[in-house]
């Protein structure tokens, strides 16, 4: 029995040795980067995966290994970034802002001096749908109803907020707020368990085709009086969603108007400058692939990806746009 026993021990410890060496030897290689980005039917998801795609090219040229984490959205994705959990993330321009400011989010915590811009990507619009039986043609017709403004780490839930508060609407009092992950709100408009949603995303999106694809009809809602938003927030600007993208919105007209920010993907300063160095030249370098690989991405030019960071660019970023003539 001691015999077996002192056998079965030293065979352990033998293996954990051998495991041991070989864990050393594939982190001395291999840098592991994850990108926290969004539901998988928003558009930071493709992102994430695009990025992660051009970049694990040259794995063996830079030792880095991309991989995607579908998140919460744009809050969780600054506030992972800056505990240390993800590296990397996609964050709506709005949010980069208040973050770097200490507002709306950050307010109690402060400013977050280690959040750094990499650059930026697709237009979003904030957009609400809402079930044609459900008779809303306004945010004033959200009295009484039951509508998803978004979970708490999401980008979108203070876009649906401020678009509220700016057409005299109460989230708090005057409806049902439900604060759900984007990617179940489709799926309870058509079960009629909800009326109606704000989300905030570039497009197409699988979120708007799906809800538009349903036997419960849906369409978009314009959002209408935000002079006063975009009087008093420099991140927000006129925009409107083409409906050519979803043709099983109820909508008639080619465009509903509403507002927008931009996607921007951002890191921390404790990143080393070689990771950030290496992705953002990747992405640049390769940008006609790049461009290809969502139809969000169309008529994107470098000189966009360098417009609506808010926070400091990163020094491994910076060092690639020196180089690049970008800046
Ligand atoms: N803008 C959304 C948010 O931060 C996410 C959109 C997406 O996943 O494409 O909440």
């Amino acid at each position: 029995m001691k015999k077996v026993l002192i056998l079965t021990t030293a065979l352990l410890f033998g293996a954990v040795l051998f495991l041991g060496t070989t864990v050393t030897q594939v982190q001395a290689k291999t840098t592991f980067v994850t990108i926290g980005t969004g539901g998988i039917t928003g558009v930071y998801y493709p992102t994430g995966g695009a990025i992660a795609k051009i970049v694990n090219q040259k794995r063996k040229e830079y030792g880095i290994r991309c991989t995607v984490e579908s998140t919460g959205g744009s809050v969780f994705n600054i506030n992972a970034i800056l505990a240390g959990d993800l590296d990397f993330g996609v964050a709506q321009s709005d949010r980069q802002y208040q973050a770097v400011k200490g507002v709306a989010d950050w307010a109690d915590k402060g400013p977050q001096k280690d959040l750094r811009a990499v650059f930026s990507i697709h237009a979003e619009t904030v957009d609400l749908i809402a079930a044609v039986d459900a008779n809303i043609n306004s945010l004033a017709d959200l009295k009484g109803k039951r509508v998803n403004i978004g979970n708490l780490g999401s980008g979108y839930r203070q876009n649906a907020i401020d678009a509220l508060a700016a057409n005299g609407i109460n989230w708090e009092t005057d409806f049902h707020a439900e604060s759900l992950k984007a990617a179940e709100a489709p799926g309870l408009i058509q079960d009629s368990r909800i009326d109606a949603a704000f989300y905030t995303v570039g497009h197409p999106s699988g979120y708007y085709k799906e809800a538009t694809s349903g036997t419960r009809k849906v369409k978009f809602v314009p959002i209408l009086n935000i002079e006063s938003l975009l009087e008093k927030y420099p991140y927000y600007a006129k925009a409107a969603t083409l409906m050519k993208n979803y043709p099983g919105a109820a909508n008639t007209e080619a465009a509903v108007p509403t507002f927008g920010v931009k996607a921007t993907f951002v890191t921390s300063a404790n990143v080393p400058d070689d990771v950030v160095y290496a992705i953002t030249k990747e992405v640049f370098e390769n940008f006609e692939q790049f461009t290809k690989l969502h139809p969000a991405y169309a008529g994107l030019t470098k000189e966009d990806m360098l417009t609506g960071l808010s926070a400091p660019i990163h020094s491994g970023a910076m060092k690639y746009y020196k180089e690049a003539g970008l800046k």
